[in-house]
């Protein structure tokens, strides 16, 4: 198979019943190991030739435990190693292959009569004798994306590419490049997707997550080293998602007790202490040793927004704060101990949909919330892709594993 997301997967997950039946038959056909197997050759760079040349079957259910368990952990190493073995070995084999017409990226076969011989004649450069034949068969306008899918994806210089009619007439290699984004961008879009319902995952993804954590952190220990995965950290204001810039900013009478005491509560809690959390039943002294962090660095947040709602929400409601207390984990008290987290259940930010049912107002989405389905999520996104950015800076990437040819 070329491509996970294409039109031979579709139909493939289509006959085995949708991607949630899919989802809870993987248990019984793919033993853990065989899952961790797509991945655990990536720190040598190679990508095995039975990896490459699996089934359909047996490459779609492998992908898409892998997926699973990323549900659990969408923007941390473990994404990051699933993200690029699978890379390599869905280019490998769009490589070898000559009709790529099943990908997700909808490519066409340019017709020989639709470029001017002329323009072929520079653009392929047939006349220079001294070209080798393989870097002669790399120039070759062998394909087309119709413009509205290639400005989507393409980051290169227009200049690169050559249009016409609408089109981009581009080489294998420039379909390679485009069709890494559109996968990147679907592999995010469909663990987004199953971070919803991850309360209905078998106990076989949360699993597979654990080991797949271990694994991306000895692939990846020296990034680790320098940046680490989203763990506690201080809380960066600046990726926050609209939403919850809005509760901090203050909101009126009817939204105070949902913006302040459900949403930021929650968000920030989970942000700051566990933004990443093994499970959803997980608790604050699973993730911490004293409750300092709280309350110098959270409880002060919700409590500053909550003086800025009109009227301020602690004047009125001055019990409230048992309520904060409360939905951390330590039931309804305003005096909690460490001892006292699992009291109640720790709520997890709700999910956006849940959001904008309850409270539309709040819900002012901006182009980073594009496939996302949770304020917490926004947020690790935010993270993931500073780390990222700062990795490519220092030129962080150039002296771990998986850079080989494959
Ligand atoms: S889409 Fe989600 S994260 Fe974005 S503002 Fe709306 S509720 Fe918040």
């Amino acid at each position: 198979m070329l491509d996970p997301f294409g039109s031979r997967a579709r139909e493939l997950v289509k006959e085995l019943g949708g991607i949630k039946a899919v989802l809870e038959r993987i248990p019984s056909y793919i033993v853990l190991d065989h899952a961790l197997r797509r991945v655990s050759w990536y720190k040598s760079g190679r990508v095995p030739d039975d990896v490459v040349t699996v089934d359909d079957l047996t490459d779609i259910l492998t992908f898409y435990a892998l997926l699973g368990a990323l549900a659990f952990s969408p923007y941390g190493l473990e994404a990051e190693l699933v993200k690029e073995a699978n890379l390599k070995i869905y280019s490998k084999r769009i490589a070898r292959s000559e009709g790529l017409t099943e990908l997700s990226l909808p490519v066409e076969i340019t017709d020989k009569n639709e470029i001017p011989v002329k323009d072929t004649f520079i653009l392929e450069k047939r006349g220079e004798r001294n070209l080798d034949p393989e870097r002669k068969r790399g120039l070759e306008l062998k394909y087309k994306v119709h413009l509205s899918s290639f400005l989507e994806f393409w980051d290169g210089s227009l200049k690169e590419v050559y249009i016409r009619n609408g089109y981009a007439y581009v080489t294998k290699g420039n379909v390679l490049k485009l069709w890494r984004k559109v996968f990147e961008h679907n592999t995010e879009r469909a663990v987004n997707a199953l971070y919803e319902i991850t309360d209905e995952l078998p106990d076989y993804y949360r699993k597979l997550r654990e080991e797949l954590g271990s694994l991306a952190r000895e692939v990846f220990k020296e990034r680790l080293g320098r940046y680490g995965n989203a763990e506690a950290a201080p809380l960066r204001f600046e990726f926050f998602p609209p939403c919850i810039k809005k509760a901090i900013g203050g909101v009126p009478a009817g939204l105070r007790n949902y913006a302040i005491t459900v949403l930021l509560t929650s968000f920030l809690s989970y942000a700051r202490i566990c933004p990443n959390p093994p499970r959803r039943d997980v608790r604050v002294r699973d993730c911490i040793q004293d409750l300092g962090v709280l309350e110098r660095e959270v409880i002060p947040l919700i409590i500053d927004a909550g003086n800025r709602c009109s009227p301020p929400l602690f004047e009125d409601q001055p019990h409230e704060i048992k309520n904060i207390w409360y939905h951390m984990g330590f039931g309804l008290t305003d005096r909690p101990g460490l001892e006292d987290s699992g009291s109640s259940p720790w709520y997890f930010p709700p999910n956006c949909d849940k959001i904008r049912a309850n409270a539309p107002t709040l819900c002012n989405p901006d182009r980073d919330c594009r496939n996302i389905k949770n304020p917490l999520t926004y947020y690790l996104r935010k993270l993931y892709l500073e780390n990222r950015r700062r990795q490519q800076e220092k030129g962080g990437e150039t002296s771990e594993g998986g850079k080989g040819n494959g």
